[in-house]
């Protein structure tokens, strides 16, 4: 395959394994650190190889400690009858993340300030850790609390978090895919958050799926997925290898990618730079609704790679964005909220964002002197599209013929002229094949 082919690939059966991927890691639970990170990790080392790194508890990054290890194995709260009226066998976000170790009796007005609810959404359970503060607690739909609460302030209760916080280590997994070049592309997605569908199980399945892609095809760039814990896991790659960041050229963090909504685009840092062009680009040209945003420090793990220290030129690409969909952080992001065809298309468009950045080039015309005979080359031919050369095109072939004066990249010509990038590409292509431009980068 040429560099300027886009392989044609059939994603239509990839909606349902992402969402079967998703089923099987929901049940988990899963923190910042602890063996649901570890047996999600291993999971995904299934469908590619993933290299699979523990940093101890204690370890010193940047301005952060990496914490110690929790790992739960039960947790409850029962009546005087004996009955366990908040269980974690029944949801893993009954339990406060993190929540140290506590088994005791207590009555319900010493329980209540370790009890979090949602009044305003009163059937669903929040999500709610205390990762850097020591603390216990629960987490509850708001009828529930207030069932209880109708049993009066005196009544006794066993409360019990089987847990542990210990040193230990924090876990990460890391997919490099060699290319061409060591330049490389970053894909980055947390994996810290228990049962919760599009935030945290989203962006794993289509990360998995897109790495699983691009190892099958050929590649100019090498490409490093990473599965880190929130904050923490991004702030330990980095300082783990601060000196290999210099070989990021594009990243994307990919997050709440699974819902119906529409496809949501935030920023680097930088606001211009080659993935962001890239990303909109792509979107532009789905003829569908989407959204680009600037940066802010606030989000995902892009707050770390975009932090002046590195500045690196990774974006953020969702579909609704936390925080902006009412079932956010809470039980109700389950299972129902995430659908296969949403994954399906952020796949798609994912990787209509790669062919740009494997495609993307800078060329130089060697018949600068007027427009050159195109019939006489046997492009003539083809223009209209309709004679065998896909989509090759005129008003491509002239574009490019126009721009390529060694400072004009396809994707700014494909923003110059409004033409969607794999038609420049193609006719990038034709016009190099008979020696009329050639690649300067
Ligand atoms: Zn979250």
């Amino acid at each position: 395959m040429s560099r300027a082919e886009t392989p044609s690939v059939d994603h239509s059966s990839s909606g349902q394994a992402m969402y079967a991927l998703i089923e099987e890691l929901y049940p988990l639970c899963r923190s910042i650190t602890g063996e649901g990170l570890r047996e999600t990790l291993r999971r995904i080392g299934r469908e590619i190889p993933l290299e699979i790194h523990e940093v101890p508890s204690g370890t010193p990054v940047f301005d952060w400690v990496v914490p110690r290890e929790w790992n739960i194995r039960d947790a409850f709260v029962r009546n005087p009858l004996g009955e366990r009226v908040i269980d974690f066998r029944e949801s893993n976000l009954h339990v406060l993340g993190y929540s140290v170790p506590v088994h005791r009796k207590m009555t319900w007005k010493e329980l209540k300030p370790h009890l979090f609810t949602l009044p305003d959404k009163p059937d669903w359970i929040p999500y709610r850790t205390s990762y850097y503060k020591e603390n216990w607690g629960f987490c509850l739909a708001h009828r529930q609390w207030e069932a209880l609460e109708a049993l009066g302030e005196d009544t006794e209760y066993e409360v019990c978090i089987d847990a542990t916080l210990e040193d230990g280590s924090l876990t990460y997994g890391e997919c490099v895919i060699p290319g061409r070049t060591e330049e490389e592309v970053l894909f980055s997605c947390h994996c810290c958050h228990p049962s919760l569908a599009n935030d945290n199980l989203s962006g794993i399945a289509v990360a998995t799926q897109l790495a699983s892609l691009l190892r099958s095809g050929p590649r100019r760039y090498t490409y490093r997925f990473l599965f880190i814990p929130g904050t923490i896991g991004s702030i330990t790659w980095l300082a783990r290898h601060e000196t290999q960041v210099a070989n990021i050229r594009h990243g994307l963090v990919l997050s709440c990618v699974g819902d119906a909504g529409h496809p949501t685009y935030k920023k680097s840092r930088r606001g211009n730079a080659v993935i962001d062009r890239a990303v909109q680009h792509v979107l532009q040209h789905t003829g569908r609704a989407f959204e680009v945003e600037a940066f802010v420090p606030y989000g995902y793990d892009e707050r770390q790679y975009c932090s002046p220290g590195f500045d690196l030129p990774v974006g953020c690409f969702m579909r609704t964005p936390n925080g902006r969909y009412p079932e956010y952080h809470t039980s109700a992001d389950n299972l129902d909220l995430v659908v296969p065809a949403a994954l399906e298309d952020s796949l798609r468009i994912l990787y209509e964002v790669v062919q740009v950045l494997e495609q993307d080039r800078t060329y130089r015309s060697l018949n600068p002197k007027c427009e050159p005979q195109l019939g006489k080359r046997g492009l003539y031919s083809s223009v209209g599209g309709a004679l065998g050369q896909g989509s090759l095109d005129q008003m491509s072939l002239l574009w490019v013929l126009n721009l390529a004066d060694g400072r004009h990249s396809l994707l700014d010509m494909a923003e110059r002229s409004g033409i969607v990038f794999n038609k420049l590409a193609a006719a990038a292509a034709a016009l190099e094949r008979v020696a009329l431009i050639e690649a300067v980068t």
